[in-house]
């Protein structure tokens, strides 16, 4: 029996944020209907791939809108379906919706992520937040009542302005693991709109590449080491879900837009309600869909999520899974970036300090 991750989508939010394209209803009136069809399609999925579960997400959208009996249903159906020997049991928090984390640790939850974003107030409301920064540190300090690792997530280049090391320093003290993403602006979001009616002004990229530089130096004076790209944490609390992800572990999806990847196929959901509320993940019509990839692909993605880690691309390892030759195949791309990266003859890795241009060194290494 394969060991994989399980990721249970919960794709319903209060209201949408100003800076979301993700998935996502705000009728929460759908809750209960899509809860039996989770529990559903993980009881049917589990026919397909029978695994041994290593870690559960359940992330969103806002999984904190579930209530206790529909947390009770998602587990028993799990429990019942597959083999769980879990290392890591994450759910994802939105402030204005943290009133039940006590609770969480009843089914088996040990880690929780919590949206902070930021703690500058007007920030906060123009980005579409629910919550208050005072909310936003009052749920990082009851989740470190019930849990050990507690994550908070940021976002940075909201402003040229913003005070990074200040929002580090006020969080750090109630949390093992910090994710620092950079805003992005989808084209159809509301924020997008707002940049072009000159309601909203975001840092510029150099700005938002120095707001990372004073992320990622705030957080390793403050203990936290950044092991991945956006992810930074105490050591031995590093998310073991998502380093999954990036090791190319096999992982299931559940709800409408979930990915999988298991056998060496990668499957997706739709990006349907509709038809998933009409049961067409648990057994009224097509599961889910494959993506077909070739081995190219395969080697594509190997390097692009390796080298997104510290640790970077274990050569070995990478030859072994590929029967071939890394330094070799490589060899131009490798050498038209020698000065942003360590290579030994077992691994390569971006040096600390150019992680904030890994794009362009991952292009170059796969396109020389
Ligand atoms: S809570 Fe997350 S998923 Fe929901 S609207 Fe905001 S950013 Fe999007």
């Amino acid at each position: 029996m394969q060991n994989a991750g399980l990721y249970i989508h919960i794709p319903f939010c209060e209201k949408r944020c100003n800076y979301c394209d993700f998935f996502s209803s705000t009728n929460k009136d759908l809750l209960d209907r899509y809860v039996d069809e989770v529990s559903s399609e993980i009881k049917r999925v589990s026919e397909r791939f029978p695994a041994k579960i290593e870690t559960i997400y359940l992330g969103g959208g806002t999984p904190s809108l579930l209530s206790l009996g529909h947390l009770d249903k998602i587990f028993s159906a799990i429990h019942s379906s597959f083999t769980v020997e879990s290392k890591e049991t994450t759910i994802e928090v939105n402030p204005n919706s943290s009133e039940k984390l006590s609770e969480y640790p009843k089914f088996g939850i040990d880690r929780v992520s919590i949206g902070i974003q930021t703690l500058d107030p007007v920030l906060l409301k123009k980005i579409g937040r629910l919550h208050t920064p005072e909310e936003g540190i009052d749920a990082l300090v009851r989740a470190g009542d019930s849990f050990d690792n507690v994550s908070a997530d940021l976002i940075i280049g909201l402003d040229k302005n913003q005070d990074v090391e200040s929002d580090v320093n006020a969080i750090a003290p109630y949390c093992t693991h910090v994710s620092g993403y950079m805003l992005s602006v989808p084209k159809k979001s509301q924020i997008a709109k707002m940049i072009k009616e000159k309601e909203f002004f975001p840092a510029s990229d150099d700005q938002t590449v120095d707001q990372y530089d004073v992320l990622t130096d705030t957080c390793r004076m403050l203990g936290f080491y950044r092991y991945e790209t956006s992810n930074f944490a105490k050591l031995g609390k590093e998310g073991i879900h998502n380093g999954n992800y990036w090791a190319m572990h096999p992982y299931i999806g559940i709800g409408p837009s979930a990915h999988s990847y298991f056998g060496g196929i990668r499957y997706y959901n739709e990006n349907d309600m509709k038809k998933y509320l009409s049961g067409c993940h648990s057994g009224n019509e097509k599961e889910k869909i494959e993506r077909k990839y070739s081995v190219e692909d395969e080697i594509t993605e190997t390097i692009m999520l390796s080298l997104r880690t510290a640790k970077g691309i274990d050569i070995k390892a990478f030859n072994k899974k590929f029967d071939a030759d890394f330094l070799h195949k490589y060899e131009k791309g490798i050498d038209a970036v020698r000065k942003y990266v360590s290579v030994t003859k077992n691994r390569l890795y971006i040096l600390p300090k150019y992680f904030s241009v890994q794009n362009q060194v991952i292009l170059s290494i796969l396109t020389h």
